[in-house]
């Protein structure tokens, strides 16, 4: 079983740019994933194949049109086609590492991505698009968003990551914040590395990570420990 991402955006020369290098990169040639990249444009209306109109009621921007978008969908992603689709959006579901393990366990994602001010309403509902925002800042599309769901989802499937348990123990899967790492030299810039980590002793090594992961994640983020 694959993951399969189908990509609708104005920018489809955009990917797979970033995910197509390093652990994402080698899964997509060994074909753990596929990536289908779609320009909306193709549908655009009239001569110039536009997409976008000004916002109703007035206000800065343009906005990308219901029937231009829609018929992208159709178009790509087949009626019965299982995978949920999302639209990159500030006002989404906040992406956390819950919900990309969510997402990474089905059978793939369709993502829309805006531009401009937006997506005209009636898309979102006709089409069921589940909104999803990476964080509370405005990008100027949702390209890169995309690129984000994509590389948590990624990293996660069966066979990407070398060790399957390197996954399970890292910031946020706790709901903790990772402990500090480090490798050789022994010594450096006056530097030492703490001698528990050098002692042999895996019970002591545990022991010394969970504290720091707990010390680390009060004083950053005191409100995941509430979680
Ligand atoms: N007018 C909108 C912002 C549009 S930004 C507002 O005020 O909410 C243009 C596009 O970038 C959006 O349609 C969305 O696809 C993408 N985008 C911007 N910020 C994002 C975020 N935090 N998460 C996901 N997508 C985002």
């Amino acid at each position: 079983m694959t993951f399969d991402a189908t990509i609708l955006t104005l920018y489809p020369d955009m990917f797979p740019g970033p995910l197509g290098v390093s652990l994402s990169g080698d899964a997509l040639s060994r074909g753990l994933w596929s990536l289908a990249a779609k320009n909306i444009r193709d549908h655009g209306l009239g001569r110039h194949r536009a997409v976008d109109d000004t916002p109703a009621g007035g206000g800065p921007g343009m906005v990308i049109r219901c029937d231009v978008l829609a018929q992208a969908i159709d178009a790509a992603v087949p009626a019965d086609d299982p995978r949920p689709k999302l639209l990159m959006s500030p006002r989404g579901r906040p992406l956390t590492q819950g919900y990309v393990r969510e997402l990474a366990a089905g059978p793939g994602v369709v993502i829309v991505c805006g531009r401009f001010e937006g997506v005209d309403e009636r898309v979102i509902e006709a089409r069921g698009l589940r909104e999803v925002s990476i964080g509370d800042y405005v990008l100027s599309g949702g390209e890169m968003a995309a690129m984000i769901v994509l590389d948590a989802c990624v990293r996660l499937l069966p066979g990407v990551m070398g060790k399957e348990a390197s996954g399970l123990e890292e910031s946020f899967e706790t709901n903790r914040l990772e402990y500090p790492h480090y490798t050789r030299p022994r010594e450096w810039e006056g530097r030492a590395i703490p001698d528990v980590l050098l002692s042999g002793n895996h019970a002591a090594i545990e022991r010394w990570r969970r504290e720091q992961s707990d010390r680390i994640t009060r004083e950053r983020r005191p409100d995941l420990l509430e979680r």
